[in-house]
């Protein structure tokens, strides 16, 4: 008897619910989580891990697939979904990419959330993997968006500079 499948609404929720259990609802603490899922089940997790690390690399997303790499032993989980609370970055793209990973599905698009987040100017992640790359990867986002807003700082928040991880 196989359970059924788990929509993109119910890893999102996940995700969302690792992130606050993780990282609080304070928005300065970046609460960022990332899912691994292939063939319906959850193979990693993680959370944004900057900071605690002093390590410029540990987004959700690079932990969530070190995690995944190790728990299947190999430097690839082919095939599987990304789920992420915020829009990638480009090196969370690219490190999928890497991966295998065949599908990215994002929360809060950059639209949804503080500049800070994001590149500079217009060049977004989402272009330039439709630019970039081969059709060997997906990425869906708006999946909850607004659940996912509400933990980062929004478009219009006045941010202390020192707050700012992108300056
Ligand atoms: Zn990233």
């Amino acid at each position: 008897m196989s359970t059924p499948a788990r929509s993109d609404e119910e890893w999102m929720a996940r995700a969302i619910l690792l992130a606050t259990q993780e990282k609080g609802t304070d928005p300065a603490n970046t609460p960022i989580a990332a899912l691994v899922v292939r063939g319906g089940q959850l193979v990693a997790e993680g959370v944004n891990r900057t900071a605690e690390h002093c390590d410029p690399t540990a987004h959700a997303e690079i932990e969530a697939l070190r995690a995944a790499c190790r728990a299947v032993g190999t430097m690839q989980v082919r095939g599987a979904t990304l789920y992420t609370t915020l829009q990638p970055c480009g090196m969370c793209t690219m490190a999928s990419i890497w991966a295998g990973v065949e599908r990215i599905v994002f929360g809060a698009g950059r639209s949804d959330v503080h500049r800070m987040y994001f590149e500079d100017r217009h060049l977004d992640t989402v272009d330039f993997i439709r630019d970039a790359f081969k059709k060997d990867l997906t990425l869906d986002g708006g999946v909850l968006p607004h659940e996912c807003a509400r933990l980062y700082f929004g478009p219009e928040d006045d941010v202390p500079e020192d707050q700012q991880a992108n300056t």
